[in-house]
């Protein structure tokens, strides 16, 4: 790798890493808006309000609360996230898009957000007036639902409202790709290419969806690499799945949250007695959605932490049967399309890696002598 193109991989390192923290402080300052604005707590005067139109109906009122809110932060955040989602992305030549095709990729994930956030927050308000403070094992029952529900329609009706995909039907190495998932016992419905490439510079390959709907889909910016090359990203996905990854993560989320929601539990109980609400009130989201995001922050280390042992092990895997120097390269040609720097500070990889640094995979590669 060039000289040239390390300066700007840190460069573009550097920002994202900026903007990670920015994130957090922009959720701050729209939350600290809402519980200290308008002289009293704006956000309390507002479910007041709420309340009233609704004649206090428990699922009208919710209802309209929660849209409000998310309506409200979205407006707030839109220039902030269009210069963080495109301007920067293009800065950085890492785009194909225009403004607004990404205006509209931003419309459709704010409306499937907005709606997913409103099924999540009117269940939990509901298991708080039903369930009083049991109310966070309904509500992680409901998560494991909604998990296993979202993973089996995701790459029939999320994902094909952002990109195409159609299923590989030519392709030099697609004989050796289903002898490799037929072989390590992998059922699934087909292999597809997905047209990334209108929108972004950046390759991927995922194994995605549940039951009837599971699939292997590769970018079409990856199918033009090297034979070998896709045959040993494709060996990494299979790692995956023989070493349960998916299911392990799974686990250890829905653990995290039962947790999170548990203490969450607490600060809204505690919420609740100084301002005189009931317990199941809307009025306490804006409360609700600190806590869980300063949870989220919390257990960062944990499940990235865990999610790069899976990802070493899905290295392995794909090293043990799959070529090591065709792996390398695969490794550095994705490293080069998504511009990633090849090591990184440590603690900068404990709290947002959820894979390894590049360099330390591409080195195991490269040093591979089938001794794991
Ligand atoms: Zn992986």
């Amino acid at each position: 790798m060039t000289e040239e193109f390390k300066i700007k991989a840190e460069r573009y390192e550097r920002i994202r890493n900026i903007f990670f923290l920015s994130d957090q402080i922009f959720l701050l300052l729209f939350l600290a808006l809402l519980l200290f604005g308008g002289g009293n707590c704006l956000s309390l005067r507002c479910w007041g309000w709420v309340q009233n139109v609704c004649k206090a109906n428990f699922w009208l009122s919710t209802a309209l609360f929660v849209l409000i809110f998310e309506a409200a932060y979205l407006l707030f955040s839109l220039p902030y996230e269009y210069l963080k989602d495109y301007r920067v992305e293009l800065k950085f030549d890492l785009t194909n898009q225009t403004a607004f095709g990404w205006l509209l990729d931003f419309v459709k994930s704010s409306l499937l957000s907005v709606l997913l956030l409103l099924a999540a927050f009117l269940f939990c308000y509901a298991s708080m007036r039903y369930f009083g403070k049991l109310w966070f094992l309904a509500a992680g029952a409901g998560w494991i639902v909604l998990q296993i529900v979202l993973g089996m329609l995701f790459p029939v009706l999320i994902l094909p409202l952002f990109y195409k995909s159609e299923e590989l039907k030519e392709h030099p190495c697609k004989e050796e790709l289903l002898k490799l998932i037929d072989k390590a016992g992998l059922k699934i419905t087909g292999l597809y290419r997905l047209d990334m490439s209108e929108k972004t510079k950046k390759a991927n390959a995922m194994l995605c969806g549940l039951g009837a709907t599971r699939r292997v889909m590769l970018s079409d910016a990856l199918l033009e690499y090297p034979p070998e090359e896709i045959v040993a990203i494709m060996a990494h996905e299979i790692g995956h799945y023989k070493g349960r990854h998916i299911w392990k993560l799974a686990a250890l989320h829905t653990a995290l949250i039962l947790l999170g929601l548990f203490l969450i539990s607490q600060v809204l109980w505690w919420y609740c007695g100084k301002f005189g609400l009931d317990f199941y009130e809307a009025g306490t989201l804006p409360v609700f959605v600190a806590a869980f995001s300063l949870w989220q922050l919390v257990v960062m280390p944990v499940t990235n932490g865990f999610s790069r042992k899976c990802e070493s092990e899905a290295d392995a895997f794909a090293l043990r049967h799959a070529d090591n120097l065709a792996f390398a390269s695969a490794l550095r040609r994705l490293a080069e399309e998504n511009l990633a720097v090849m090591e990184v500070s440590r603690l900068v990889e404990i709290f947002l890696y959820s894979h390894p640094a590049i360099g330390k995979r591409i080195g195991m590669a490269e040093n591979w002598k089938g001794n794991l």
